[in-house]
């Protein structure tokens, strides 16, 4: 078509927001396309009208045959023999804004029907939508016109950014995307990586340019993974109340949570009394609880009373320092107040019966094995650097774990901005820090879905970090489990394809940018297209992401990473069905281990249960989001599996599955073992009572 020739003409309705214009049949735009009209408008700040384009864009195009109805006959329709072209073409157009003085403004005023409607044309796009240039990311061109880049503005992640998405419509490559781009600005970027999905990025990351080549460092999350250092949390530092939890203790098993509680002050003063900071670490505190169960038992054979357990709990540690239990050292420990504290909590832990200290024992090597919790802290200076993306390898741990460790690194790099800021003492860091957070909606829930450690310094950061220059970029593909306090401070959104209408709903009630009209254009985007509104860009612009440079483990098929996830989830399987194993003997009250787990979810579900549907449920919480809520009253279980919807009747068998209707499936199981492993189930049915009380009586009579 010829340039500056009309492409149609405004009819029907028109508003400051919206027109519907007739287009001329000779060049029908697509769907997206960009258009302009000429209006006279008041600028703010001027005092006459002035000639303005108003930008639009192309929301709905519909083809109509005046006359013709698909009622119609077909033996008429056949030989009306229309000629193609003589359809009516009807477009509806969204308004987008006019620029004045390098801003952009909405018009006042509806274009007057009968006006001009023109096809805009690239370099007035590229005008409208243009950002300074040391301050864009480029993250790819127009949708519906590949030939204008679409940039976001650097300075509008001040005021945080979320990602939003269904699976595979493309999140994790725009995020590479962003990443690639704020490498090329200089920018700290924390990434956290609950898959180890990232991890890709620094074999690739030559790509760019052989000055990037050390600006990638992989932070271990587990001493057996892949990477460059491994994350250091001092387990001084810790409460005995958090030490219990991230070991994974349930909060109902009080005399195991005691005995580590005893031990852990016991090894911390042993190790500031005596000089000797290695005691206070994890092996110190499991050699406590050794010496602790040994002292009971030689003490159960004499009497029952705290100072004879006390002589020999001193005899034994003696034995273990290498002391001689009449040394001055040990003296003054056992004179130790805080000392004595501890070691009356074990003994009144441990006097009836020394079970829980063997517990305690193995919740205590299991957390020794990620090689995490030690007794120094990692330096924010040892993983943090200008320039340089760290990527913190989250694969293969609980939740409970992954959930500390993002709290603790989170908490010290906020810290170390505010010092820098506020000139305090202790450790800083003296530039602005973008924490890139995959998979949110496992960090951030909503209150009343789980309570995360997490969730308070993501909300700090959300509502304080832009002071502080710690800026949060949130991904997720559940909006809807996300904290609502904290995604509506994440200002800026890029929204890729969502389809879950729940989903659409949350990203709606965030933030108000998300207009009605771009949320119904959602699901009708494909792979790679996205919605971005905000701080970040100039006005909402529909963006195809570029492809990016950087790899990451999501996108090409290597059978040795896949092995190798599959190896982490595997091992993360194995350790799920250890504790549920164990919680699972305290609800139904039996020894169950992890070879007859199948019967214990028989019992507790109501309906037979396979080991290998268990196998794959536990599977599934290894690889996927999956929670659980509890109806006590009615015993039943609900959640989901991923994206698949599960209802459980505990003990009536009755189960239904969105994906697998009402057999037994690893869904239903998983969500079940969720609900078993967040200790929901703590309470048993009424029914259960009874049987118990009944059980009881029953056993007495026989006496
Ligand atoms: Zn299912």
């Amino acid at each position: 078509m010829n340039k500056g020739q009309p492409i149609g003409i405004v009819a029907g309705d028109s508003r400051p927001d919206t027109f519907v214009f007739s287009v001329n049949p000779s060049y029908i735009p697509p769907l997206y396309d960009y258009v302009y009209v000429e209006l006279e408008e008041v600028p703010p700040g001027e005092a006459e009208p002035r000639k303005v384009k108003v930008i639009a864009q192309i929301r709905s195009i519909r083809r109509v045959g005046i006359g013709l109805s698909p009622e119609h006959p077909w033996p008429v329709l056949k030989n009306l023999s229309m000629p193609h072209g003589n359809d009516t073409i009807v477009a509806v157009a969204k308004v987008l804004g006019y620029k004045w003085k390098e801003r952009i403004y909405y018009p006042r005023r509806a274009p007057p029907v009968g006006s001009w409607v023109y096809l805009a044309d690239d370099r007035l796009l590229e005008d409208f939508y243009s950002v300074e240039e040391e301050r864009r990311l480029w993250i790819g061109y127009l949708v519906s016109r590949p030939t204008v880049k679409a940039y976001l503005d650097v300075e509008g992640l001040k005021r945080h950014m979320a990602i939003i998405a269904a699976t595979g419509a493309g999140k994790t490559w725009t995020s590479i995307v962003l990443i690639e781009e704020l490498l090329k600005k200089g920018a700290t970027v924390l990434v956290l990586d609950p898959h180890g999905e990232y991890v890709a990025i620094k074999k690739s990351v030559a790509r760019l340019g052989s000055e990037y080549v050390n600006r990638v460092i992989v932070l271990k999350g587990r001493k057996d993974q892949e990477g460059d250092i491994l994350y250091r949390v001092s387990v001084v530092d810790l409460s005995e109340d958090e030490l219990a939890t991230i070991a994974g203790v349930p909060s109902r098993a009080t005399r195991i949570r005691a005995v580590i509680g005893g031990a852990k002050k016991v090894a911390t003063q042993l190790a500031k009394l005596l000089g000797k900071p290695a005691l206070a670490g994890l092996k110190g505190i499991r050699n406590v609880i050794g010496c602790a169960i040994d002292a009971v038992e030689i003490a159960k054979s004499q009497s029952r009373k705290l100072e004879d357990y006390t002589v020999q709990f001193l005899r034994q540690l003696g034995l273990m320092l290498g002391l001689g239990d009449k040394s001055e050292e040990l003296k003054m420990v056992a004179a130790d107040e805080v000392f004595q504290r501890g070691v009356r909590r074990l003994w009144l832990a441990l006097r009836k019966d020394t079970e829980p200290g063997y517990d305690a024992i193995r919740y205590i090597e299991e957390l020794r094995k990620i090689g995490v919790y030690g007794v120094k802290q990692i330096r924010v200076e040892e993983f943090l650097r200008p320039g340089t993306v760290t990527i913190f390898n989250l694969a293969g741990l609980r939740a409970e774990v992954q959930d500390h460790l993002v709290y603790n690194i989170l908490t010290r790099v906020f810290m170390a901005r505010v010092r820098y800021i506020r000139g305090l003492k202790g450790e800083t860091y003296p530039y602005p820090v973008i924490i890139v957070m995959e998979e949110a909606h496992r960090f951030i829930p909503p209150k009343t879905v789980k309570q995360t450690r997490t969730r308070e310094i993501a909300t700090v950061i959300a509502s304080e970090g832009r002071k502080f220059g710690v800026h949060l970029i949130a991904i997720t593909q559940r909006p809807s489990r996300v904290d609502q306090d904290v995604l509506s401070q994440l200002q800026s959104q890029i929204v890729l394809r969502i389809v879950n209408p729940r989903d659409q709903d949350a990203v709606r009630d965030a933030g108000e940018q998300l207009s009605q009209d771009l949320l119904e254009n959602l699901p009708g985007l494909n792979t790679g297209e996205a919605v971005v509104v905000g701080p970040v860009v100039p006005a909402p612009i529909m963006v195809r992401v570029r492809d990016r440079v950087l790899d990451y483990s999501g996108t090409d098929l290597v059978l040795v990473k896949e092995w190798m996830q599959s190896f982490e989830a595997e091992k993360l399987a194995k350790e799920y069905a250890i504790e549920a194993a164990l919680k699972l003997s305290r609800i139904l009250g039996g020894t169950f281990d992890t070879n007859n787990l199948d019967e214990a979810l028989t019992k507790l579900i109501g309906k037979r249960v396979k080991m290998p549907t268990i196998h794959e449920a536990l599977l599934i919480l290894a690889r996927e989001h999956v929670w659980a809520s509890y109806d006590e009253l009615n015993g039943v279980v609900t959640g989901e599996a991923g994206t698949v919807e599960v209802k459980v009747v505990l003990q009536d068998g009755l189960i239904q599955c969105s994906t697998c209707g009402q057999k037994v499936c690893a869904h239903a199981v998983a969500v079940v073992l969720r609900a078993v492993l967040d200790d929901l189930l703590s309470t048993p049915r009424t029914e259960g009572l009874w049987e118990w009380w009944y059980n009881d009586t029953t056993r007495n009579i026989e006496d």
